[in-house]
């Protein structure tokens, strides 16, 4: 389904990750444009969480996804296979919101530039929901494995969670090269402060951190097993640039994770 969207806030989260909510405006065709990555597979049937769009306006649409889904955020809509201007973002935020919140780690790219040029009430088209790498209700043990932009599916997975009470058991083991580089602390800390279920393993790979709760290193097979007891009860969710979903995916089978439990979502285009 491809949907125009429109701005309603811009959020940072570190010096260059910036938050972008949109509400929905309207339906513009029923079906996905095709799609130019290989790692883009159809979404599932009929996803049964709506995120409520169009708050606060007239409108009332639905867009519907699964936590974990992303979408193609469009600024060419005259050539869709224009990879320049149009890319791939996961939803940063629960389906139950009545907001659709993408996030990006901005650069000096012309994708990057129209997004840092968006302001309130601007619109987009966004082509989706896309991605098969999704959280169920009945997936009650989570393990998350991500580094850097890849934690934006998850805070979509864990806000979800939170907002509907589901009492599942979450480790995220979120790593980054500096403190300064973790996105979406505050909420983390937050959920985990109120949801005895939540726990974050902060790693920073650089320089030592300040905060005593964040460990120092890199996240080997040692570290997991230390920090993950239950690997064998629990569903692995790994995102992020495709060389770390390798890496984190050969670390899981080194760690007797059963292979029918990993679900990763490689971010191409890092
Ligand atoms: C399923 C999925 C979900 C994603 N979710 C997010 C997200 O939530 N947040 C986010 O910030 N990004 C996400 N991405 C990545 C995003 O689509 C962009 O590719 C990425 O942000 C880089 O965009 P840029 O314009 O800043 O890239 P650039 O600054 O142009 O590129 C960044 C680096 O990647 C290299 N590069 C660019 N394109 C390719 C390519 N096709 N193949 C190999 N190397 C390439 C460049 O040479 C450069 O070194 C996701 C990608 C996928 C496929």
């Amino acid at each position: 389904m491809i949907v125009e969207a429109k701005l309603i806030k811009r959020i940072p989260r570190t010096a260059n990750v910036e938050s972008f909510r949109f509400v929905l405006l309207s339906k513009v065709d029923n079906k996905p444009l095709s799609q130019n990555v290989n790692s883009v597979l159809p979404s599932p049937a009929a996803a049964p969480f709506s995120a409520k769009t169009g708050v606060g306006s007239s409108l009332n649409q639905r867009f519907n996804f699964f936590p974990g889904q992303f979408v193609q955020v469009i600024f060419d809509r005259t050539n869709i296979s224009n990879a320049l201007f149009n890319k791939y973002l996961s939803f940063s935020s629960s389906p139950t919101k009545d907001y659709m919140e993408v996030t990006k780690k901005l650069s000096e790219s012309q994708f990057s530039q129209k997004l840092k040029n968006l302001k309130i009430d601007d619109t987009v088209f966004l082509n989706g929901p896309l991605g098969n790498c999704v959280f169920r209700d009945n997936d009650d043990r989570l393990c998350f494995l991500v580094g850097g932009i890849g934690v934006t599916p998850a805070i979509s997975i864990i806000e979800y969670v939170m907002e509907k009470k589901l009492g599942t058991d979450i480790t995220l083991i979120y790593s980054n090269k500096t403190e300064g580089d973790i996105a979406f602390k505050r909420e983390l800390d937050v959920w985990q402060a109120i949801n005895k279920k939540v726990r974050v393993v902060y790693i920073v790979t650089e320089a030592r951190p300040e905060d005593k709760s964040c460990l120092w290193g890199v996240l080997n097979k040692n570290l997991l097993i230390r920090e993950v007891k239950d690997i064998d009860k629990r569903v692995f969710f790994i995102f992020g640039p495709p060389v770390m979903v390798t890496a984190m995916k050969n670390l899981c089978v080194e760690a007797d994770c059963p292979g029918r439990s990993i679900r990763a979502e490689n971010f191409i285009g890092y």
